[in-house]
């Protein structure tokens, strides 16, 4: 069942977006070579304690902290460890999701490492951020989310590169993950019809190679099947009755 959300609703998710943009900012600024993902997990635990926030992560489904940390070939749902020590020329995709007062916020990033970034690696990071403008720029009362997927798949494709299929976008509000489920692939004119006062989370994850992915033995870390680079962006977006807003800048 979708839940559309009130006006006010809407004003209280933004609260939860801007803590999760604020903590994202702050963990992107400790980016660096030497530094550990558990480095990024201990600043952004921090930061979501300070603002008074609580973490949607740790403990959902008994995942262990605050922060999905995925570098290189990780597509999603890495877990923050002292012994990943992050590399010039490494990518590492940074998701962080938290509540305020029972409403939730979704955003993820990819941040380059170091200043040594092989050109295809920065643009397929380019490319997964630019596809999830697309994705937001075609948000409006009466697209679908054919339209939504479609863009994403568009603006990756153009580029060689693939989307994954193994993981979607969602739905979210007092729930991190409500319906609809928000795929990057799909027709124009397909699926659901959007309505002004859905939230979504939309969030393309796109790979190098090829769209596969497998889960390693730790039961979370999500991998590219080909050992190919995988980048992460996503954001929490209201659908206005004039377009979208996202809630997380
Ligand atoms: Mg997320
Ligand atoms: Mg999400």
């Amino acid at each position: 069942m979708v839940v559309i959300k009130s006006l006010s609703e809407i004003e209280r998710m933004r609260r939860a977006g801007r803590v999760v943009r604020e903590v994202l900012e702050t963990v992107r600024g400790l980016v660096k070579p030497g530094a550990t993902t558990l480095d990024l997990e201990r600043a952004a635990e921090a930061k979501l304690k300070e603002l008074g926030a609580k973490p949607a992560f740790k403990g959902y489904h008994g995942f262990p902290c605050v922060l999905c940390t995925s570098v290189n070939s990780e597509v999603v749902h890495g877990i923050p460890s002292p012994k990943r020590v992050l590399k010039e020329g490494d990518i590492v995709s940074i998701d962080c999701g938290a509540a305020v007062d029972g409403y939730y916020g979704d955003s993820a990033i990819t941040v380059p490492v170091g200043e040594k970034i092989d050109p295809k690696t920065a643009r397929l990071v380019e490319v997964t951020q630019k596809s999830l403008h697309s994705a937001i720029a075609a948000v409006k009362p009466g697209a679908t989310l054919g339209d939504v997927g479609a863009a994403v798949q568009r603006t990756v494709e153009a580029e060689g590169f693939s989307v994954v299929r193994d993981f979607v976008g969602h739905g979210i509000g007092v729930h991190m993950h409500e319906d609809p489920q928000v795929p990057n692939f799909g027709e124009p004119g397909r699926g659901m019809k959007l309505k002004a006062g859905m939230v979504l989370a939309i969030e393309p994850m796109v790979n190098a190679g090829g769209p596969d992915v497998q889960v390693l033995g730790d039961g979370w870390t999500a991998v590219t099947g080909d050992g190919s680079m995988s980048a992460h962006f996503e954001h929490t977006v209201a659908v206005t009755p004039t377009g979208a807003s996202v809630l997380t800048e």
